[in-house]
């Protein structure tokens, strides 16, 4: 089963959680064990598994991102957009968590982002659940 979770990114960069959608699918699909794939079909944005604690941390993590990838350097692609492009790389645009007795398995400090670097957009992210045979 393929669900299709849309949602709506409030600025250029941000690290909006999506955790609770996630467990939203993960219970809507009634596995009780099995692995909970999610992916990111757009070439400007990904996914991380951080925490989601301290809000502080998500700051940094995008401050660091602008230092390491600046919004204005000689980059080739035309669209103006390259660094999202690299961000999206740096992030990646999918992962994978466990599902165990019908909850899934995330520290007690994790949550998971989806990391938009091109916004604010209509975007969406997709997920996979495959039981355990
Ligand atoms: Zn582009």
């Amino acid at each position: 089963m393929l669900h299709k979770v849309d949602i709506k990114t409030g600025s250029r960069v941000e690290l909006q959680e999506i955790t609770s959608q996630v467990r939203d699918v993960v219970k809507a699909g009634g596995v009780r064990n099995g692995i909970c794939h999610i992916f990111v079909p757009h070439t400007t944005a990904g996914v991380i598994i951080n925490e989601h604690a301290d809000p502080a941390v998500v700051e940094d993590i995008i401050a660091q991102l602008d230092v390491m990838v600046p919004q204005h350097r000689n980059y080739s692609h035309m669209e103006g957009n390259s660094p999202a492009h690299i961000k999206a790389s740096l992030t990646g645009g999918s992962c994978t968590l466990f599902i165990e007795d019908g909850r899934l398995v995330l520290g007690t400090w994790q949550g998971v982002f989806f990391a938009e670097f091109d916004g604010p957009r209509d975007r969406n992210f997709l997920v996979k659940i495959v039981p355990d045979r």
